[in-house]
């Protein structure tokens, strides 16, 4: 079985053919231009293509709840000309088979949790800190949605007495992803992340923003594991200022030996790497055939 994957980031676009054992056959990357651009150059590279099922996991917010009148749109972004943009729509024109549309985040967990860091387990968490902050969750083996989905990148976060930064999220200021994403870091320290040394103090307080929100991620949803990519988290030097600064504040709450005593294996990078983002698009092409099935 052959399944069209599309990672829809705001920088660049992966696209690649897989097969339903993960395996990633076949990729390009193209960056985000106009939609207009971009998605000629999409429909260029799986026009003569064989495939079963097409999964796109992309930037938010996007309407994934197949019932509404917006389904398979990109809605309020920022992002020049994507902005209310059906990428589904656009898809459906040009490819007649199913179609599986989610976050980018989403579609990274439930990736990894079919062939990475959370393999077989019922629940985890995919978060990735790079241009924004966003997080997928897994919960009792499906993907949660809900209004429309989880948007754990703008949760509220307790500010370091020290910390005089305003914060730079359009709609919120100092919000999580206001205070710790990539361009957070570059508009506080005024160079980017990996310009900074590893014993510089940025590190410190962005584990301090970083651990408070997986606490909170941790008390709600309870994962079983918890992975961290994106571009911020290359520095794997804060894997463990994050993971005692997660010890500090849960204080002894929670007893599991996860948290206790393993956790190194509890807050990790993603196993599939690089390919997190492509697999999780894979990963829902397979879920698409599987809807497909079930309903016919
Ligand atoms: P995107 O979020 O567009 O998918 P990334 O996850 O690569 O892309 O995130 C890009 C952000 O991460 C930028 O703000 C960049 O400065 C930062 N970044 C990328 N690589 C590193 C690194 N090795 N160390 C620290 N920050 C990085
Ligand atoms: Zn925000």
């Amino acid at each position: 079985m052959l399944i069209a994957a599309i990672e829809a980031g705001g920088t660049k676009f992966v696209l690649g053919i897989g097969n339903e054992n993960g395996e990633i056959l076949e990729r390009i990357s193209i960056p985000t231009e106009d939609p207009s651009i971009t998605m000629r150059k999409v429909v260029e590279f799986f026009q003569n293509k064989k495939f079963d099922a097409i999964g796109v996991g992309s930037f938010g917010p996007i309407d994934p709840r197949l019932e509404s009148e917006t389904y398979g749109y990109i809605t309020t972004t920022p992002k020049q000309g994507w902005s209310n943009y059906n990428i589904i729509g656009e898809l459906k024109k040009h490819f007649d088979v199913p179609i599986a549309f989610d976050t980018d985040v989403n579609g990274a967990a439930l990736g990894e949790s079919k062939w990475g860091s959370a393999k077989g387990l019922n629940s985890a968490l995919y978060i990735t800190v790079g241009t924004g902050i966003g997080a997928g969750a897994i919960s009792e083996g499906k993907m949660i949605h809900g209004l429309l989905h989880p948007e754990m990148g703008h949760i509220v976060v307790r500010r370091h007495e020290n910390d005089g930064f305003v914060g730079i999220c359009p709609f919120h200021k100092d919000c999580l992803e206001g205070m710790a994403s990539g361009p957070a870091i570059e508009a506080r320290w005024g160079q980017k992340g990996y310009e900074l040394q590893e014993n510089h103090e940025a590190w410190q307080l962005e584990a301090y923003y970083i651990a408070q929100a997986i606490v909170n991620f941790i008390l709600i949803l309870s994962p079983e594991k918890v992975i961290m990519g994106g571009g911020v988290m290359k520095q794997i030097h804060l894997f463990p200022l994050i993971r005692k600064e997660i010890k500090r504040i849960l204080n002894n709450y929670i007893i599991k030996k996860e948290v206790l005593e393993e956790i190194e294996q509890y807050i990790v990078p993603p196993t599939l790497g690089d390919n997190a983002g492509i697999s999780g698009a894979l990963a829902l092409g397979l879920k698409a055939i599987e809807i497909n099935e079930s309903n016919s």
